[in-house]
C-alpha cells in the first residue's frame, strides 16, 4: 500500500468551481493500492477576513494594548475556522463525483503542537486512525494550519502554515511524496509576479528551497521545507489551475544529489519586511555586543544582518543591524532604555529597506559570485547598505524603492532570464 498527500492552497480552493476541480485532480491520483490524504487551506482571503475580525478586540477598552497571552488562544479559535469550511466542501465535492471521502479536523487527527499560539510548531502527528481509513479507500480531507495543544486548546501554525501541515502529515503517514498544488505551476527562479522572464525550475534542492523560502519566496512556508528536509519527504509544487491529464510537471524539491546540473545561482528572492537600526558612537570594549544583542534576544527581536565598523571618535564603534519591520519599534525602545548603560550616542531606524538575495548551491565552488551581484547593482545606481553571506546565498540590504529593479537586474546578470 502506498500513500500520497496532496495540498491545495487558498486560491486553489478559492470558489466552488475550483473546489470541484481540486476534487477531479484528487480523483485522477486515485489508484488501487494507494491511500490519499488531501490538506486544504481556507478559501483565499478568508483567513485575512477572520484576522481582521479579531482586530476589534486587539486593543483594550481603555486604549492600552492587550497582552498576547490573553488574546492569541482565542485568535487561533477564530482564524483556524476557515479551514474547517473547505474540508467539508471538498469532501462533499469528492462524494459528488462518486469518491468515498471524509473530513478530519486538526484536533481529531490530532496535529499535536506546542503552546505557542498563532505560531505553533507541530510535534507529534499520530495518525493510525486516519492511516487505516485512507488505506481502506476513503480519501481523508484534512485542514491545514490547525493544531491542538496537549491540554486540548486549538492552535494555528503561522500564516502559510498549511504547507507545513501537509509535509508533517506526509512524514507521519510515510507518504511517497507531498504534492503542493498552488496558483503557479512550480517554483520559479524568482517571483513570477514581478519578473515576467522568470523560469520554472524542474528541480531544486532542499537547501536552496530553504534559503529561498526564508529569504522571502512565499511559495512554500519555510518550516515546511525544514521539515521535508529533515524527514526526507520529496515535495512537488505544481499548478491546481489545469485539468487533470494536462501537462503539469511542476518542480521537485529533492536532495542535492538528485540534481545533475548544479547552478551557481538558482534563484533570486526578496523581502520588504525589513528594518535597519543604526547605533552610532557605541563604546568599544569586550561585552558590548553581547549586551546589546542579549537585550534584543530577551525582547524576542529576531536580528538578521549585523555590520560593525570603527567610528571616527577613538574608542567608539558603529553597529548596524536588521530585524523584521514589525520588531523595529521594539528594538529601538530596548536600546533606548539602556542607552546610557551600554554607551550608545545615537539610534536611527529606517523602515523603507528591503533585502534582496541570490541563492545557489553551485556558489560553494565558484568565485566571483559576489562581484557579479555588486556590479549589477552598481550599474543600476543601487546602493548597498549591508551584506550577509552564507555558503549558498548572498543577501544585500537596499532602499526598498529599488526592490523590483534590483531583482530584475540580478535575474539578468546571472543568466536566469527565459529566452
Ligand atoms: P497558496 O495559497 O497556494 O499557498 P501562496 O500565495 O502562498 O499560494 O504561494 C504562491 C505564490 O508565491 C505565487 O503566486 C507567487 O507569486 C509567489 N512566489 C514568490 N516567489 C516565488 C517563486 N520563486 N516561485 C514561485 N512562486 C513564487
Ligand atoms: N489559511 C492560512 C493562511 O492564509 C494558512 C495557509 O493558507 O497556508 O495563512
Ligand atoms: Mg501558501
Amino acid at each position: 500500500m502506498s500513500r500520497l498527500v496532496l495540498k491545495f492552497g487558498g486560491t486553489s480552493v478559492g470558489d466552488v468551481d475550483r473546489i470541484a476541480r481540486a476534487a477531479r485532480i484528487v480523483a485522477a491520483e486515485r489508484t488501487p493500492g494507494r491511500g490519499l490524504a488531501v490538506v486544504v487551506s481556507a478559501i483565499a482571503g478568508e483567513t485575512d477576513r477572520l484576522v481582521q475580525l479579531t482586530r476589534a478586540f486587539a486593543v483594550r477598552a481603555d486604549g492600552g494594548p492587550v497582552d498576547p497571552k490573553t488574546f492569541d488562544d482565542e485568535y487561533d479559535v477564530v482564524v483556524s475556522s476557515g479551514e474547517q469550511v473547505t474540508t467539508g466542501l471538498l469532501a462533499l465535492a469528492l462524494r459528488n463525483i462518486g469518491i468515498a471521502a471524509r473530513s478530519w479536523q486538526g484536533w481529531q487527527i490530532p496535529f499535536r503542537t506546542d503552546n505557542a499560539h498563532a505560531k505553533a510548531r507541530i510535534g507529534d502527528v499520530r495518525c493510525n486512525e486516519i492511516g487505516a481509513s485512507i488505506d481502506a479507500g476513503v480519501v481523508a480531507v484534512v485542514p491545514g494550519f490547525q493544531g491542538v495543544t496537549e491540554d486540548q486548546r486549538i492552535t494555528t501554525l503561522g500564516r502559510g502554515g498549511s504547507d507545513t501541515s501537509a509535509v508533517a502529515l506526509a512524514a507521519a503517514l510515510g507518504a511517497e511524496r507531498c504534492d503542493i498544488y498552488t496558483d503557479v505551476d512550480g517554483v520559479y527562479t524568482t517571483d513570477p509576479r514581478i519578473v515576467a522572464k522568470a523560469r520554472r525550475l524542474d528541480r531544486i534542492s532542499y537547501e536552496e528551497m530553504l534559503e529561498m523560502a526564508s529569504l522571502g519566496a512565499k511559495v512554500l512556508q519555510t518550516r515546511s521545507v525544514e521539515l521535508a528536509f529533515a524527514k526526507r519527504v520529496p515535495i512537488r509544487v505544481l499548478s491546481s489551475l489545469v485539468e487533470p491529464g494536462a501537462p503539469n510537471p511542476g518542480t521537485l524539491v529533492c536532495p542535492e544529489e538528485e540534481i545533475v546540473e548544479k547552478q551557481v545561482v538558482s534563484g533570486v528572492a526578496y523581502s520588504r519586511d525589513e528594518a535597519k537600526v543604526t547605533l552610532l558612537g557605541v563604546e568599544d570594549h569586550p561585552g558590548v555586543a553581547a549586551d546589546i544583542f542579549g537585550r534584543l534576544a530577551d525582547a524576542n527581536v529576531n536580528v538578521d544582518m549585523i555590520v560593525q565598523s570603527e567610528a571616527r571618535q577613538p574608542g567608539r564603534q558603529n553597529i548596524v543591524f536588521t530585524c523584521p519591520d514589525r520588531d523595529a519599534p521594539k528594538a529601538a525602545a530596548v536600546i533606548q532604555e539602556a542607552r546610557e548603560k551600554i554607551g550608545v550616542e545615537e539610534i536611527h531606524v529606517r523602515r523603507d529597506v528591503a533585502k534582496v538575495s541570490v541563492i545557489g548551491i553551485g556558489m560553494r565552488s565558484q568565485v566571483g559570485v559576489a562581484r557579479t551581484m555588486f556590479a549589477a547593482l552598481a550599474q543600476k545606481g543601487i546602493n548597498i547598505e549591508a551584506i550577509a553571506t552564507s555558503e549558498i546565498k548572498i543577501s544585500v540590504l537596499i532602499d526598498a524603492a529599488y526592490t523590483e529593479l534590483a531583482v530584475r537586474a540580478l535575474h539578468t546578470a546571472y543568466g536566469l532570464d527565459a529566452a
